[in-house]
């Protein structure tokens, strides 16, 4: 049997893992002078929390996710009552049958007690049932969890979760990590993919903030040496403009429905919006006749809308309006917006993001506004490679050839000694033939080779090859020391 990565999951290796990390480490210095701090967030969370702030209608939930039945953990009342539930939970008699419950002597007791004989418990079963039963506090029962498709509905979870409404000013957080949902992959989409993504959630809607967190991204975009990204940007209105909006274009499309493709039908009746993000030919045109969301807003998102703009052009940002942008997650209002980038092919969306004051509310939390952005990493570094802006594989600077046992203690040390000081060294773990392990440095890519044998451990002296040109010197640690560092 060969094991393969799953299909639409990857691996990524030096040295596109170099770029990787430096992207990484570049959105973390972007982001801190913008005043943001990371969040780490779990992997899986409850499906209903996904649900409930992405829609269960959009394709992320109802087609995409990775759901899986998890089991709660049971509070252990009194053994009568416990048994009780047991006995009525399938959720016990399923994690039996698929061995999630260890084989004690105990438990196969305990199971079979509850399974059918509960009625003719002797003296001695009772003490194992009541340890079995203090033994299921671990097990979980019959909780649907999924992996995240995204985190802004985990990031509002945390906010409300650790009371962030009372800290000063507003909670500024960004995060990075993989996503899963449940796509057809291709060149730029996949089933396990990363997102770098910041939240700014607090009381003021203000369109400064909305500004200046694209801002951020450009600036972050800029510096990780992503050139040629378009922003597009737009305003989906708010619950008190949007569903008299909707109903506005839910009645434009009944009328042209028997020219629309059936996704576009079907979404007439679940989400209108999501037609005007159709990409088929030859629903184009049909589409560019719709009601269009701007000359619809109330007066207050048509005023956020403006402010917005004036607040981009402050920034010096340059954007194009799109009413047809209207995200693919339900929980956005006002402003939206999206940036693509060369070199991607149809997958071209790097980033999308917006506004989404209410959400911590569904949620559950206290009136909150908020907005952020989540960034696909992988199109990201694409977008980089394709466009040449990846970064050079870090060289090897000393590969260490050491000859004879004498030899290699010394050769240990100081290999510690340069990496301490901040060079990548190959330490051969085994002795090598001196001609093969030159070889080797060279097909490492090494800058330089040490030459570490009895004599030169007998003088002190050592023996610095340069590879490039053969050219070779002696130096005693401190010289070499230094002529590394100005090598550098
Ligand atoms: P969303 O969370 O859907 O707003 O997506 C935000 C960004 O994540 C997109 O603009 C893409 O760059 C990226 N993204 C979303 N889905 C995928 C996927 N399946 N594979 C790779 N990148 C993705």
């Amino acid at each position: 049997m060969k094991f393969q990565a799953i299909k639409g999951t990857r691996d990524i290796l030096p040295p596109d893992s170099i770029l990787w990390n430096r992207v990484e480490q570049t959105a973390c210095d972007v982001f801190a002078t913008y005043g943001f701090g990371e969040i780490r967030l779990p992997i899986f969370e409850q499906t209903e929390l996904f649900a409930r702030s992405i829609g269960a209608e959009t394709d992320v939930v109802s087609k995409e996710m990775y759901t899986f039945e998890s089991y709660d953990n049971v509070r252990i009342g009194h053994p009568q009552e416990m048994v009780d539930i047991v006995r009525a939970n399938e959720a016990v008699k399923e994690a039996w049958a698929n061995n999630r419950i260890p084989r004690t002597d105990e438990n196969c007791l305990a199971i079979a007690i509850l399974h059918q004989t509960f009625d003719s418990i002797k003296d001695e079963g009772a003490p194992a049932l009541l340890r079995f039963l203090h033994g299921l506090h671990n097990i979980d029962f019959g909780q649907s969890l999924s992996l995240r498709p995204e985190a802004t509905a985990s990031v509002c979870r945390a906010y409300i979760e650790h009371g962030m409404q009372t800290l000063p000013g507003n909670v500024k957080l960004y995060y990075m990590g993989p996503m899963f949902r449940r796509e057809r992959p291709q060149k730029g989409r996949y089933r396990q993919f990363y997102q770098i993504g910041a939240e700014v959630l607090g009381q003021s809607d203000a369109p400064a903030i909305d500004a200046e967190v694209i801002e951020m991204l450009l600036a972050f975009f800029e510096k990780a040496g992503l050139s040629g990204a378009t922003l597009s940007v737009n305003s989906i209105g708010d619950k008190n403009c949007r569903p008299q909006y909707i109903e506005t274009l839910r009645a434009a499309l009944l009328k042209v429905k028997d020219h629309l493709g059936p996704d576009s039908q079907r979404r007439i009746e679940t989400n209108p919006l999501r037609v005007l993000d159709s990409k088929l030919h030859e629903e184009q045109a049909i589409i560019e006749k719709l009601p269009r969301i701007a000359d619809h807003l109330c007066d207050a998102c048509r005023a956020h809308f403006a402010k917005l703009q004036d607040e981009l052009k402050l920034r010096g940002i340059a954007y194009e309006i799109n009413w047809r942008l209207v995200r693919g997650l339900d929980y956005y209002t006002r402003t939206t917006f999206e940036i693509v980038a060369p070199g991607l092919g149809s997958q071209n969306a790097v980033c999308g993001g917006g506004r989404y004051d209410g959400l911590v509310e569904l949620l559950g939390g206290p009136p909150t506004k908020g907005i952020g952005f989540a960034i696909g990493t992988d199109r990201l570094i694409l977008s980089l490679q394709e466009t040449g802006k990846a970064a050079a594989a870090k060289s090897l600077d000393v590969y260490v050839a050491w000859m004879g046992e004498k030899a290699y203690a010394p050769s240990v040390t100081l290999a510690r000694k340069l990496r301490d000081a901040g060079f990548a060294v190959e330490l051969p773990p085994e002795e090598m033939k001196f001609k093969k392990s030159l070889g080797l440095a060279d097909k490492l890519g090494a800058r330089f080779a040490l030459i570490i044998g009895e004599d030169e451990v007998a003088s002190g002296q050592l023996t610095l090859k340069r590879l490039a040109d053969g050219e070779q010197s002696k130096y005693s640690e401190a010289a070499l020391l230094e002529h590394l560092r100005a090598a550098r």
